[in-house]
């Protein structure tokens, strides 16, 4: 027993040093220690010896074991170390593979469903408009036909350029515009009729920030002007719309609503996205409300020098923040404009 066990050993430590490949290694471990190795086999035999002599020869075996699998980790390393240095001495080096990649930016959420919307817009023949962000109290009010009076003008919503007293209230002010209605007029100024525009962008507002307010935030609004032009247009457009933007059909009603420059104007609801029973979303409603719209005013259509007789067109108006906020679920508009990467890195396509 004790020879066969001296025989194992020196095999074993023979064969270890003799080898120069992971395969080799491996072959010898499975040989002699696994589970149908030699030196298990001999283990499994102690049985076979006189009672006082198990211990000894139990102990010497598992030695022996001990040692074996203790030179072929040592070999391992060995092998391991001599791998790298070879690798390091130009063998498998190659400097001239490209290095790690710069992390890639992406859109804002907001300029993601921006894009989604321009595509949806323009296969329906509308045509993307721009316009600035200071704007002249004309474009802002006075051509949609918001009162001087119409409390939307005082300063605690309108962030006003021009100081109180310097032609404000007179259409000669000029503020940070409120909406992005103003790029309607100068696109119906510019154009005429017939037209279909859509107009995204950044809109402004004397705010105190909470959850769902904030100072900054994304519209996109739209009109169509053309001959013939009714309501039934414009809910037909609004669920193409909500179509492309939830990717199924999404159930709308329209509530009556008041905006001056609109007559009639409509408030449209969608049903909740969320739920089916009410959601804090809905404030337990299942009902949505999403963006404000009408017939366009007469009075909007002859400050833009168009025969209110001849024409007649539809608008609404789409809050990007809050359709960015319903699809993704965020509960805080204070999240969309934060510019914190944790946040943003969420959304990259
Ligand atoms: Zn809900």
């Amino acid at each position: 027993m004790l020879e066969r066990l001296e025989e194992l050993r020196h095999e074993g430590l023979t064969a270890v040093e003799a080898s120069n490949s992971e395969d080799e290694l491996r072959e010898i471990e499975v040989r002699l220690l696994g589970r149908k190795g030699a030196l298990t086999d001999l283990l499994k035999s102690l049985g076979t010896l006189p009672k006082e002599d198990r211990p000894a020869a139990g102990q010497a075996a598992n030695r022996v074991k001990q040692e074996i699998a203790a030179q072929i980790e040592v070999a391992r390393g060995k092998l391991h170390a001599f791998n790298l240095a070879t690798d390091l001495a130009g063998d498998g080096l190659d400097a001239t593979l490209p290095g790690p990649k710069p992390p890639a930016g992406g859109l804002h959420p907001l300029g993601q469903i921006a894009r989604e919307l321009e595509d949806v817009f323009q296969s329906m023949g509308f045509r993307i408009a721009d316009g600035p962000e200071v704007e002249l109290e004309d474009n802002n009010f006075d051509a949609l036909n918001i009162p001087a009076d119409h409390p939307a003008r005082e300063s605690h919503d309108t962030i006003w350029v021009t100081p109180e007293g310097d032609g404000r209230g007179k259409g000669k002010g000029v503020c940070m515009r409120t909406h992005t209605s103003c790029v309607q007029i100068r696109a119906l100024r510019e154009h005429g009729a017939p037209l279909r525009v859509v107009a995204p962008g950044r809109v402004f507002r004397q705010e105190t920030p909470d959850p769902t307010h904030d100072h900054t935030f994304h519209q996109m609004e739209g009109l169509v002007v053309d001959k013939g032009v009714g309501v039934h247009h414009l809910l037909h457009a609004m669920n193409t719309l909500l179509e492309g933007v939830f990717g199924r059909k999404v159930e709308t009603r329209l509530r009556p609503g008041f905006f001056p420059f609109v007559e009639p104007g409509f408030e449209l609801d969608a049903r909740c996205p969320f739920c089916k029973t009410g959601c804090r979303v809905c404030k337990q409603s299942t009902w949505i409300e999403l963006m404000p719209g009408g017939m366009i005013h007469p009075n909007v259509l002859r400050a833009c020098d168009i025969d209110p007789d001849v024409y007649s067109g539809y608008a609404f108006g789409l809050g990007l923040s809050r359709m960015v906020m319903l699809r993704y679920g965020i509960d805080d508009i204070r999240w969309l404009l934060s510019g914190d990467l944790r946040f943003l890195e969420q959304f990259r396509a």
